[in-house]
């Protein structure tokens, strides 16, 4: 069992200001809270009703909805932290959480950047460059371009080489953009230039790489964390293989396909791999899985929005642990201390329609959520609460763990069937619909799946 430790008055953090918003706002005002820390919101004017700023002690504006003027403002961000007093940042996940550039800034103002080092952020977040650090640290990649490539003739050699379909990545690329999957020579010359092009519109870097394009993998990540003194452990994986259009839209722990003996040697392998690296913090490092064996294919320096799932199988908070390593503290727990008990699932609850994906942003008139022994609702919502329509549309997770995968599924259907959000359309009755379907049942999904099954489910009426 993992000791509970009390709010530290010795803690160097005060007040935290807390860059980010929606339920991930609220997620981490609760972790400060609990550790006798000052929070500090900041928002937009669009976001002046919402549940962060409502309940955090502090709250400044920082700018007009778009965010590139508000939440990813850093000039605003940093005047807000000065203004208030705080003297840390915690960033969330998505806006500035992977900005080398921010982390730097937000430490020359001699205030605590709750997150890793900035030189690791600024490796992981070129993918090449991490590909190759990964190598180095003995992480298993999938076969493709030793870096970036150029020449188209040089990439037909290498495509040759590890054999057709291979993907083109941008290096910059994230959020599942600048892919091109490329089925043979003919081809690979029109789609290298094609995935410049928009990697160079989307990213402002054309540069581009080859790998494998594996069939039919899982993706499954490690969620790591490291003291930033070469001490780090690994608390299991997460099997985010339901995804469309490279979104995750149901993750699980731990995955239905690893077992514990699999689990302790690839943690083995990533932990030791961060200790080497002297990582900080929290990190994911993410793998295609297929036939049994596991491919890296990228690094998040940052706290996910999945992490709950974790949180719930270890009962480690992650957020308290980013803020004690920030702080200055040693990791809370050690690898011996982990368990792994039972299984956790969350259900991205989305505003938009569950199987046309339109976004479905406004009024939300009536909110209940759904209660009881081990279900969690990480979300800032509530009846009368106006959804903007600027930002991600996802607006709840809902979080529920069992003692079994089967005891977890029915517990979560239950908890669906509960939650009430109305005035807005939501993803609730694909995740009904979903825990219904025989395969996910099976947990013999891969990243193909989804997708293929919303192809042949009937539109809901
Ligand atoms: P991003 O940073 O844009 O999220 P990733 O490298 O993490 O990009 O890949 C996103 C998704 O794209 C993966 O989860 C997987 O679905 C698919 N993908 C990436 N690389 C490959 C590959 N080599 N073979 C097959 N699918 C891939």
């Amino acid at each position: 069992m993992i000791a509970e430790e009390p709010g530290h008055p010795l803690m160097a953090i005060k007040r935290l200001l807390i860059a980010n918003r929606g339920e991930i706002a609220l997620r981490i005002h609760r972790a400060a809270r609990e550790m006798g820390i000052e929070t500090v919101a900041v928002h937009s004017t669009a976001d002046a009703d919402a549940m962060h700023v409502r309940l955090a002690d502090h709250a400044v504006c920082i700018g007009p909805p778009a965010a590139k003027d508000s939440y990813l403002n850093i000039a605003a961000i940093i005047s807000a932290a000065e203004i208030t007093q705080a003297d840390a940042i915690h960033p969330g996940y998505g806006f500035l959480s992977e900005n080398a550039k921010f982390a730097e800034i937000v430490e020359a103002h001699g205030i605590t950047w709750i997150g890793p080092k900035p030189e690791h952020i600024r490796t992981m977040g070129d993918k090449v460059e991490a590909k190759r650090t990964a190598g180095k640290l003995g992480l298993p990649l999938v076969p493709g371009s030793d870096g970036a490539i150029e020449d188209p003739e040089v990439a037909a050699r290498i495509a040759e080489e590890i054999g057709y379909p291979v993907i083109i990545k941008a290096a910059s690329g994230g959020g599942g953009r600048g892919m091109k999957v490329c089925n043979g020579p003919d081809e690979l010359e029109r789609l290298m230039q094609q995935a410049g092009n928009e990697a160079k519109a989307a990213f402002g870097d054309a540069t581009v790489y080859l790998e494998k394009y594996l069939g039919n993998p899982r993706h499954i990540e490690f969620q790591i964390f490291g003291d930033g003194n070469g001490k780090a452990i690994h608390l299991g994986e997460r099997d985010c293989s339901l995804q469309r259009r490279h979104q995750k839209v149901l993750e699980e722990a731990p995955s239905p396909v690893i077992s514990s003996e699999e689990r302790e040697r690839m943690g083995g392998i990533v932990s030791k791999a961060m200790a080497d690296m002297g990582y900080r913090g929290a990190g994911t490092i993410e793998f295609l899985w297929e036939n049994g064996e596991f491919y890296f294919i990228e690094m998040n320096t940052r706290l996910q929005v999945e992490h709950p799932v974790t949180e719930a199988i270890t009962g480690v908070d992650l957020v308290r642990e980013q803020i004690r390593i920030a702080d200055g503290r040693p990791l809370s727990v050690t690898q011996d201390e982990i368990e792994f008990k039972g299984h956790a699932i969350e259900c991205r609850i989305n505003a938009e329609d569950p199987f046309n994906f339109t976004p479905s942003p406004g009024l939300v008139t009536t909110y209940h959520a759904s209660g009881g022994m081990h279900v969690r609702v990480d979300s800032g919502l509530y009846a009368g609460y106006r959804i903007p329509p600027y930002y991600d549309s996802m607006i709840a997770k809902l979080i529920v763990y069992g003692r079994t995968r089967e005891g977890c599924i029915m517990r979560l259907k239950r908890a669906l069937e509960e939650m009430v959000i109305e005035g807005v359309k939501t993803s609730i009755p694909l995740h009904q619909r979903l825990l219904e379907d025989p395969v996910f049942l099976n947990g013999d999904y891969s990243i193909k799946y989804l997708e293929q099954w919303l192809a042949g489910e009937t539109p809901a009426e």
